[in-house]
């Protein structure tokens, strides 16, 4: 310290993060400035310490001017700051991706290579996953990037981990598809597991299913029984699935009471609202909205290029700005595609021992990114998504009945074939039974009307889309 500062390290620094705190979100706060410490000062320079890599990158890239002027509003004679990982690790398990790359700096190049250089030693362990929970590693808060579009839920979920059973109890969270709630599931399942040493169950819906018809089969529903009862937190992942499966849904049903009433936490995620859950028991649907319930949406772009440098840091790969810029943009609302997207490009590189540059993305993605947008979604597809959405049949939605529950997924469908294929009015008649034109031209008015003021419409028509146009094998 200098003699002008009267100041210890450790002060400065306190001080300096309740400044840091007026400027940037709670949330965000929080994430990104927990673990992070001052510890050194040389002249007019300072040093902060993070505890991993991505933690580094961001403070560097976004925070930086916010912590320069918080702390040159207490000591003005500091004029640089640096940035250090601790040589601690504060994740206990380093998860790693299935092909790894690693683009290293060399003199003035950046040098593509397989993660099985000596340099790159950690990156060379398996994927942990616990087989008892169900539950992988690589899911962790540390890794969620909290945007507005998550922001709730994050916190929701961080008070969940922090207090199983007492804070929301069940916790419901939904959004589209490849948006993060698998991802924001298994993160809570993980702190509790490693910070509380509860019993933690993971579960897909479909999976608990499964495994209810063969305990059926098997005359085993004790083991069964025991498996989910016995918990202190069941995690069950895309609750819709167990749409229309009574047997299921009376298990679950049991499993969810018998958890709740003894103050256990029940973590639930669908992709649309209780509410929007045809089939769904109301004794079901009621015990769902007695707890808390929050939604991811499509992230905006700027939270779309943190999420890429998070991956990028996790990898250990260094992608420049531009490129991430330019991913992040040309993939807007599924983050599964996203990271898709950054896949391939890397392995491209890889393969071809080249940078990845922003002409090189643009070659290598524009296969990908121009096809499905302009391809003609094949009718089927479109009249199976809508109809295994409002969970009816086929025939059923392309038959005479006037039914509430089919008149307007029937209307849904028309409209789809309209915005997305461009078909005309008297197409798309013919399409369904042989209807007049005027039939076809009223339903997508209807829905176009209707989109305006009806919210749980506008869900239905996000994530039935994102189910068409998810790009398969990216
Ligand atoms: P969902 O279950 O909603 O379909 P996932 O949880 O499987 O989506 O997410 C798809 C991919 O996107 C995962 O690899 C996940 O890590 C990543 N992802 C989604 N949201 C975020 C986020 N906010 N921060 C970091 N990664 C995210
Ligand atoms: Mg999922």
């Amino acid at each position: 310290m200098t003699e002008r500062s009267p100041l210890d390290i450790a002060s400065l620094w306190r001080i300096a993060l309740g400044e840091i705190e007026l400027s940037v979100s709670k949330a965000n706060f929080t994430t990104w400035f927990k673990n992070v410490t001052l510890q050194g000062r040389h002249q007019d320079s300072v040093v902060i310490v993070t505890p991993n890599i991505f933690t580094r990158e961001w403070l560097e890239n976004k925070y930086h001017s916010v912590i320069l002027e918080a702390l040159q509003r207490i000591d003005p004679s500091i004029q640089n700051v640096r940035y250090v990982i601790s040589t601690q690790p504060i994740m206990k398990i380093q998860p790693v991706p299935h092909s790894p790359v690693v683009i290293r700096k060399h003199q003035d190049s950046l040098v593509v290579s397989g993660a099985s250089s000596p340099e790159a030693p950690e990156e060379k362990r398996s994927v942990w996953w616990d087989e008892d929970s169900n539950l992988n590693a690589r899911y962790t808060f540390e890794e969620f990037v909290v945007g507005a579009n998550n922001e709730l839920v994050y916190a929701a979920a961080q008070a969940v981990a922090r207090r199983p059973g007492e804070s929301y109890n069940p916790l419901f969270i939904y959004g589209g598809v490849g948006l993060g709630k698998t991802h924001i599931l298994q993160a809570i399942g993980n702190a509790v597991l490693a910070e509380k040493q509860l019993r933690v169950k993971y579960v897909t819906s479909e999976k608990f299913t499964t495994e209810l018809i063969t305990a059926i089969q098997t005359r085993d529903t004790h083991t069964f029984k025991k498996r989910y009862r016995l918990v202190d937190l069941l995690i069950i992942d895309d609750v819709q699935f167990i749409i229309g499966k009574e047997k299921t849904q009376d298990e679950f049903f049991h499993t969810f009471n018998e958890l709740h009433s003894g103050g256990k936490q029940v973590v639930i995620s669908s992709d649309r609202p209780p509410k929007a859950i045809p089939t769904l028991e109301e004794r079901l649907r009621s015990r769902f909205e007695g707890g808390m319930i929050a939604d991811i949406t499509p992230p905006d772009l700027e939270t779309r290029i943190a999420i890429l440098q998070v991956k990028c840091a996790r990898r250990r790969v260094r992608v420049p700005d531009d490129v991430l810029a330019y991913l992040a943009a040309q993939v807007p609302s599924n983050i599964r595609e996203l990271e898709g997207c950054l896949n391939r490009v890397l392995a491209h590189c890889e393969l071809h021992k080249e940078v990845p540059t922003l002409s090189r993305t643009q070659e290598i993605l524009q296969p990908l990114l121009t096809q499905p947008k302009r391809r003609i979604i094949h009718t089927n597809r479109i009249i199976e998504a809508v109809s295994t959405y409002y969970n009816i049949s086929t025939d059923e939605l392309l038959g005479e009945s006037r039914r509430r529950e089919v008149v307007r997924p029937r209307q849904v469908a028309m409209y789809l074939l309209r915005s997305e294929n461009q078909f005309s009015f008297p197409t798309i008649g013919k399409y369904f039974g042989g209807r007049d034109h005027t039939t076809a031209m009223h339903s997508c008015g209807k829905i176009e009307e209707n989109l305006e003021t009806d919210e749980m419409l506008r869900q239905d028509l996000v994530t039935i889309r994102q189910k068409l146009y998810v790009l398969v094998g990216v």
